[in-house]
């Protein structure tokens, strides 16, 4: 069984390393999408994996380093593209949630990417 749990949040970047004239090299920003898929048993009583409040809660210091912030300068955000948020949030999320099974960034409703920790 897999739950997860959907997070927007809105931010700035730009891309550093795209050639002149790549759209992504101009500032701009998104509302991303963060889906974090949880992986486990379903407790018996209680009828599910893990509570939703609980996983929100655990997120929070994380996603508040990400919402209304130029990703840019996060430390380990310096490339922010779909693929390294992806890496960085497991990085940041997976030592506090260790049933943590996948990161899932949208930044638009078509483009993004999903991460398993490799
Ligand atoms: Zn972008």
């Amino acid at each position: 069984m897999e739950l997860f749990k959907e997070f927007t949040f809105e931010a700035a970047h730009r891309l550093p390393y795209v050639p002149d004239g790549h759209k992504c090299g101009r500032l701009h920003g998104h509302s991303f999408k963060v889906v974090l898929y949880i992986t486990g048993n379903i407790d018996p009583k209680m009828g599910w994996i893990k509570d939703f409040s609980e996983i929100k809660q655990i997120f929070k210091p994380i996603y508040e380093q990400l919402d209304h912030n130029y990703l840019n300068e996060i430390k380990g955000l310096e490339n922010p593209t779909s693929e390294n948020l992806a890496i960085w949030v497991w990085q940041q999320l997976k030592p506090l949630l260790p049933e943590l099974s996948k990161v899932c960034i949208r930044e638009t409703c078509t483009s993004g990417c999903e991460y398993t920790g490799q």
